[in-house]
């Protein structure tokens, strides 16, 4: 048989490299078509001479002159593009797979564009969802894609559901309620009056998981927790009043899926993305993935709680959002990257991300998303106002 052909956006990223160590695990089965990066040039050259894919992207043409530097006579036959021309060639290169795994709002065009291909698209970019889940979830319907996640806890309900599960009418295939489960970050047990003074080490230090500054930083803030539940109320067209969040803080139970009957459905693995990842690259069937199996004598005791809304307000504006729909999400999204962003330069403190949000949220007016410019400038907006309020938050400081 064929090898599978995978294209990975962000394959520098902590999902990206996961990715490329499960798919390693199984040579023969998967052949690398694109390899994008953004600024990790020595990653890439890493990974290209490894996995010899056909195309790789970067940032911009300096970035990659450096590449095609550090590959010298290895880079053989390896065409390299890149800015947002060369994303979107990669994303529509074909891919019998595409890893839609970049951070943020700058994974979104090129996430459309390997939908628009119709192929398998394994989501971790959430944002995407965020920002533009009508126009993605039509552009999934359009193009008969397949839609798999890869965030640990859709992944895991996905697992839950039935196999009949049908997205427009989740009740009607017994499922009542989808609890997501939540580790509560570094933070979980940080008194209030000590928010404040947190830093971005303290925040990017999860205690379960290693994953890139931006989801580190949403994750401490719960806004991780809050883009899941929208991300959720997409994938599986469930809506706020039938999506909770429970706290458990060893990351073992992934998600939950409750039904009709009392039953309620739990998928369970250590802490690790390559068993979702492997997962999605092999369903229906199972792969290897290199995964400690879990040992549950060993654990001992799994725990849960409920969220605090209070210390963490960022999940409340999340669900405000979602029940406020058309671009209250984008505006959300928006606010929060420039939030986390200016955190991580150290310009606002970890408090003041959900005031910024907020104001943000406040200043929209909420309308209905026609078409992906329409995003944009909602998007554009609410960013514009977020760095005001940062700059106001500045200032006071
Ligand atoms: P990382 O920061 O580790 O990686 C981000 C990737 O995107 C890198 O390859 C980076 O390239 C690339 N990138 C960054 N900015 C741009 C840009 N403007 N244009 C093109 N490419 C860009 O992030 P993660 O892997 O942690 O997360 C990726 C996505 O997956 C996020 O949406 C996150 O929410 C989601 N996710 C992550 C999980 C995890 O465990 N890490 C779990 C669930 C979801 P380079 O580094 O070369 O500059
Ligand atoms: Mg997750």
């Amino acid at each position: 048989v064929d090898a599978v052909t995978v294209t990975i956006l962000g394959a520098t990223g902590s999902i990206g490299t996961s990715a490329l160590d499960v798919m390693a695990r199984h040579p023969g089965r998967f052949r690398v078509r694109a390899l994008t990066g953004h600024r990790n040039i020595g990653l890439l050259a890493q990974q290209c001479r490894r996995f010899r894919p056909e195309l790789a992207v970067v940032a911009d043409a300096q970035a990659a002159s450096a590449l095609r530097e550090q590959l010298g006579a290895a880079c053989g036959d390896i065409q390299i593009l890149y800015g947002e021309d060369g994303l979107e060639y990669a994303a529509g290169s074909g891919a019998d797979i595409t890893v839609a795994a970049i951070v943020g709002a700058a994974g979104l065009r090129p996430a459309l564009r390997a939908v628009a291909d119709g192929g398998r698209i394994l989501l971790a970019n959430k944002e995407s969802l965020v920002m533009a889940g009508a126009l993605f979830m039509d552009a999934v319907a359009r193009s008969g894609a397949t839609l798999l996640p890869l965030d640990s806890e859709h992944n895991a309900v996905f697992q839950c559901l039935p196999g009949n599960f049908s997205r427009a009418r989740p009740v009607d295939s017994g499922v009542t309620r989808v609890l997501l489960t939540a580790s509560g970050g570094p933070f979980r047990a940080t008194p209030r009056s000590e928010l404040e003074q947190v830093t971005p080490e303290q925040a990017c230090a999860h205690p379960n998981w290693s994953m890139g500054r931006k989801i580190s930083v949403d994750s401490a803030t719960l806004m991780n927790k809050g883009l899941e539940v929208i991300e959720a109320s997409w994938l599986f067209g469930i809506d706020a009043d039938h999506l909770d969040v429970v706290v458990h803080p060893q990351s073992i139970v992934h998600s939950l899926v409750e039904y009709v009957d009392g039953t309620m459905l739990a998928q369970m693995s250590n802490p690790d993305m390559r068993t979702p990842i492997a997962h999605a690259l092999g369903w229906p069937e199972r792969l290897e993935a290199g995964v400690t199996p879990l040992d549950l004598v060993g654990l001992g005791r799994l725990d849960f709680g409920a969220p605090d809304h209070d210390r963490f307000p960022c999940l409340g504006l999340a669900y405000q959002a979602l029940r406020a729909g058309g671009s209250a999400p984008a505006v959300l999204n928006a606010a929060n990257e420039e939030a986390v962003s200016a955190f991580l330069d150290q310009c606002l403190p970890f408090t003041g991300i959900a005031t910024v949000i907020e104001t943000a949220l406040e200043c929209a007016e909420t309308v209905d998303l026609t078409g992906i410019d329409a995003l944009l400038a909602v998007d554009g907006a609410a960013r514009r106002v977020a760095r005001d309020a940062i700059a106001r938050a500045g200032a006071a400081q």
